[in-house]
């Protein structure tokens, strides 16, 4: 820090990005290295996970969900 700098202590807060895309899904077996197709349809990802222990007797999963988030200033409107 060099003489001169100012500093502010503000809080900030973290929440879904208002321009967000549709958050994301998909579903990876904790069995071995397979995983769902990465899309927006949650039932679809489920259902890949149910083919798959039909298929290969694998029972445990992880479900990844991506959602796009913005940070602000509290003090700063929210753009929308
Ligand atoms: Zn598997």
């Amino acid at each position: 820090m060099k003489p001169g700098t100012v500093l502010c202590h503000a809080l900030w807060t973290i929440g879904p990005d208002p321009d967000r895309n549709p958050p994301t899904v998909h579903t990876a077996c904790k069995e071995c290295d397979e995983k769902s197709p990465v899309g927006t349809d949650r039932a679809a990802s489920d259902l890949w996970a149910l083919r798959h222990s039909g298929r290969t007797g694998h029972r445990r999963y992880h479900e990844c969900v991506s959602v796009d988030l913005i940070t602000r200033p509290t003090h700063e409107e929210p753009t929308r």
